[in-house]
């Protein structure tokens, strides 16, 4: 099988959902083009935008910052990376390494932050605590506060995310068997939200064999094994029914993708946009509430203390 694009011999990649076959080059560069193009397409970034990729050193956001760094390159950004530290022990460790190894080596700055600092407790203390607790609920919404904070105080127009077609298609099946309609309608390439710095999934319409393909292909230095908390989580079962079911329908996740697309404008009008904002009352982040998401977890485990929240906005 030749590459259909430029005649190699030397495929690496057969697209199933499109039918091509493609050699190491032309794979790279249509997935560069592709991310581009939707970055255009979506009007993620503007020219002078500063951009901050939330990078853990796995493969996605690894490659969201690889490509990026040929808008910064060519100065059409501003491009800087923030790597959480969620204190997941014999996991997290080797992610930070090779995600300061990345910077390092394309000159991005990097800046370090950890659960520890912020909140005085790490997802390993927050899962040794009784009772039983869902680590990925705790992780994901205490990951965005410091996110949304630093990104604030660093001065970040933009926050990429390295979430791909696999994980937007997860998330939209998860949110509809579980009922909330309301955060169907906040799954998009981007999510603006007042008070929140704006976040954008370049990676959107990237499938997840893809991405791996493409490191590989690059020979980019990513940490690949999977965090422990995942394995049981509902995403992780929900991801392993569409992998099974794209075997026999290649093309299921970009419908359902774009079967979602059709209906969030909809939806968004059912329910009359989204609630008011306002400051918590306890650390000033953005709330719906009189706490936030992330004071009202803290609290649940008992370490709301007043020195764990400082109010520097
Ligand atoms: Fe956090 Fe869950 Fe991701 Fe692990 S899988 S890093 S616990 S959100
Ligand atoms: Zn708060």
């Amino acid at each position: 099988m030749s590459c259909t694009k430029c005649g190699s011999e030397n495929v690496i990649i057969h697209r199933r959902y499109s039918g091509q076959h493609l050699c190491k080059k032309c794979f790279i560069e249509t997935i560069q083009k592709k991310v581009l193009k939707d970055i255009k397409k979506y009007e993620l970034i503007k020219k002078g935008d500063k951009v901050l990729v939330a990078l853990s050193g796995g493969k996605d956001s690894t490659t969201v910052l690889d490509i990026l760094s040929i808008l910064a390159e060519r100065n059409i950004i501003e491009l800087e990376a923030i790597t959480i530290d969620e204190g997941i022990k014999d996991y997290r460790e080797k992610g930070i390494e090779y995600a300061s190894e990345t910077c390092k080596k394309l000159g991005i700055p990097q800046h370090i932050f950890s659960f520890k600092e912020h909140f005085k407790i790490t997802i390993d203390e927050i899962m040794a605590s009784k009772p039983p607790r869902k680590a990925c609920t705790y992780c994901g919404v205490l990951r965005r506060w410091i996110l949304n904070k630093e990104a604030k105080k660093l001065g970040a127009d933009k926050i990429a995310t390295g979430h791909n077609l696999d994980d937007e298609v997860q998330a939209i099946v998860m949110n509809y068997l579980e009922g909330n309609i309301e955060n169907l309608t906040r799954i998009g390439p981007a999510t603006y939200s007042q008070k929140f710095v704006t976040k954008i999934k370049p990676l959107r319409e990237i499938p997840e064999k893809e991405v791996t393909a493409y490191v590989m292909a690059k020979g980019l230095k990513v940490h690949l094994e999977e965090c422990p908390y995942r394995k049981t989580s509902f995403r992780k079962k929900i991801g392993t029914i569409l992998t099974g079911l794209s075997k026999d329908h290649p093309t299921i996740l970009y419908s359902t993708l774009r079967g979602h697309e059709k209906i969030r404008n909809a939806l968004k009008k059912e329910l009359k946009g989204e609630s008011i904002l306002r400051e918590c009352i306890r650390c000033g982040q953005p709330a719906a509430r009189d706490l936030c998401k992330t004071c009202t977890l803290l609290k649940e485990i008992g370490r709301l203390k007043d020195e764990i929240h400082s109010h520097n906005r």
